[in-house]
C-alpha cells in the first residue's frame, strides 16, 4: 500500500462524534480518492508516500459544502443591490438573464464561481441554473465536486424559449449527465411554487423520482410568496408542495423562512431538508430562518451562499459567521448555535442534506478525501485556543492555503491548480463589458 498524499503536522478537526474534537499535531493519509488513515503524528505508520504536504501551524478540516448557488450569476455580482426581492428579480435579474445568459456566459461565469469557491475552501456545491449543460462542463474541468441542477420555470428562460419544453429540457440534461463524471451529480431545480404550475412541479418531480436524482426548489422565501400561494391555492407554499407530492428526503427546499408549525411538521415527517442562505436572507431582507425548529424536528439543514447577485460573495466562512449570529440575535440567546455546531452545518449537515453523508462532511478513514487546510499564521487568527471558533468567527475564505477534492490537490499554497484564472477573469470581464454597455446611462 502507498499513500498518494500525506498531510502532516496540522491540527485536525475530524468533525465526527467518533473522534476527538481536535487532533494536534496530526496526519491525514490519502490513497486514491479516499482518506486511508489519520491520527496523531506519533501514530504515523511507515509507508511509501507519493506527495507530502506540511500543515504545521494550520487547521485541517473537511471541505465546506455550499448547498445552494446559481454559480453563473457571478456575472451579475453587484449589478443591482438594495432592492426588494420581487423588484430585484422582475426589473433587474430576469431581464438581464433574458438578454445575457447563454452557453458561453454560463460556462465562463461558472468557472469564475468555481475558482472563488475552491479558493475559499468549498469542495462541493449544489448548483441550479439554466444552460446547466455548460455549467456541468465547467465544473468537470475545475475539479470541484458539484450537484448540477437544470432550472425549470414556467416562462421563456435562457435556452428554453418555449416553457412547454422545460421538463423535457431537464430530462435531456439528466440523461446526458447522470453518471457521466465521478465529481458530478445531475439534478433538477424548479424555480419556485409561484413560477412553476402544479402540473410543472408534478412532472419535474416525477422525472426526478424516475431517474433517481435530487430535486431543488426555492420555497417560503418571502411573506409576499406566502400571500401569492395562499391566494392561488388556499394553502401555504410548503403545504402546496406537499399536496403536489414534492416533499421527500430527495427534495431540498431552499430558504424556508416563512414556515408555520404545520409546515415544519410536514418537512420533518417527509424527511425534506432545507438549505439556508444567511447573506441572501439579510440582503434581500427576506427574514430569518428558525434553525432551532428545524433541529427539533431533525430536518436536515445545510448552508448556502445563493447566487452572487444576492450575496455578493461565495465565501462560506462569512456565511457560517452570519448563520450563527443571526440565530443568536433573533432569539436573544448567545448560547444557541456554538461554533462547532455551526461548522457541522457547513460540513456534515450539508452532506446529509444532499444525501452524501456516507462520503462527505467529516475526516475519517474511508470518507472521500475532500479537505481544506487553513493557515493560522496570521494576526487575525493568533492565538488559537479552539479551531472551530476561529473557523466560524475569525477566518475568511482568503485564509485557505490548500484544498484537496476527491484525493486531488486542486489548490496549493494559495494558488488554484485546475483553473486558468487569468483567462477566466478576462473572459468574464469581456462579458461584463457587454452588460455594462446595455445599461441606461444613469445605471452605469
Ligand atoms: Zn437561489
Amino acid at each position: 500500500m502507498t499513500f498518494d498524499l500525506l498531510i502532516t503536522n496540522g491540527a485536525l478537526l475530524p468533525l465526527t462524534p467518533d473522534m476527538p474534537a481536535e487532533i494536534a499535531p496530526g496526519f491525514v493519509a490519502i490513497g486514491g480518492d479516499r482518506i486511508a488513515a489519520m491520527g496523531p503524528m506519533d501514530q504515523l505508520p511507515e509507508m511509501p508516500v507519493g506527495r507530502r504536504l506540511d500543515a504545521g501551524g494550520c487547521l485541517v478540516l473537511p471541505g465546506l459544502i455550499n448547498t445552494h448557488n446559481h454559480s453563473a450569476m457571478s456575472l451579475f455580482r453587484g449589478l443591482a443591490d438594495d432592492l426588494p426581492l420581487m423588484v430585484w428579480l422582475q426589473d433587474h435579474i430576469f431581464p438581464a438573464e433574458a438578454r445575457f445568459v447563454n452557453e458561453e456566459m454560463v460556462y465562463w461565469s461558472t468557472k469564475l464561481a468555481a475558482a472563488e469557491m475552491i479558493l475559499s475552501g468549498t469542495t462541493c456545491v449544489a448548483d441550479g441554473y439554466f444552460h446547466e449543460d455548460a455549467a456541468a462542463a465547467a465544473f468537470c474541468e475545475t475539479g470541484l465536486r458539484a450537484i448540477a441542477a437544470q432550472g425549470i420555470i414556467d416562462f421563456p428562460a435562457p435556452g428554453i424559449p418555449d416553457p412547454g419544453k422545460n421538463v423535457e429540457t431537464a430530462a435531456a440534461f439528466v440523461g446526458k449527465w447522470k453518471n457521466r463524471h465521478p465529481l458530478l451529480t445531475a439534478a433538477i431545480f424548479c424555480h419556485s411554487p409561484y413560477t412553476c404550475s402544479p402540473r410543472t412541479l408534478q412532472q419535474a418531480k416525477k422525472l426526478a423520482v424516475e431517474t433517481g436524482v435530487p430535486f431543488f426548489i426555492h420555497v417560503a422565501e418571502t411573506r409576499e410568496e406566502v400571500e401569492i400561494i395562499s391566494q392561488r391555492h388556499g394553502v401555504t407554499p410548503v403545504a402546496h408542495l406537499a399536496n403536489n407530492g414534492i416533499l421527500d428526503r430527495h427534495t431540498v427546499c431552499v430558504h424556508g423562512i416563512w414556515l408555520t408549525p404545520a409546515d415544519l411538521d410536514l418537512l420533518g415527517q417527509t424527511g425534506t431538508g432545507v438549505a439556508i442562505c444567511p447573506s441572501s436572507h439579510m440582503k434581500l431582507a427576506s427574514g430569518i430562518a428558525q434553525i432551532r425548529e428545524f433541529v427539533q424536528r431533525r430536518i436536515p439543514v445545510g448552508i448556502g451562499t445563493d447566487g452572487c447577485a444576492s450575496n455578493n460573495t461565495l465565501d462560506l466562512f462569512r456565511e457560517m459567521d452570519l448563520f450563527a449570529k443571526l440565530q443568536k440575535t433573533s432569539r436573544l440567546d448567545p448560547t444557541f448555535l456554538s461554533a462547532s455546531e455551526t461548522l457541522a452545518f457547513a460540513t456534515s449537515g450539508g452532506a446529509k442534506l444532499l444525501g452524501l453523508e456516507n462520503d462527505l462532511g467529516s475526516l475519517a478513514p474511508g470518507m472521500k478525501a475532500d479537505l481544506v487546510i487553513v493557515d493560522l499564521n496570521r494576526p487575525h487568527l493568533t492565538p488559537c485556543y479552539h479551531g472551530a471558533s476561529h473557523l466560524v468567527y475569525a477566518a475568511r475564505g482568503a485564509d485557505v492555503r490548500d484544498v484537496v477534492i476527491d484525493g486531488q490537490l486542486v489548490m496549493a499554497g494559495g494558488e488554484i491548480l485546475t483553473i486558468d484564472l487569468r483567462e477566466t477573469l478576462t473572459r468574464v470581464r469581456e462579458l461584463a463589458a457587454k452588460v455594462t454597455s446595455s445599461l441606461p446611462r444613469h445605471q452605469r
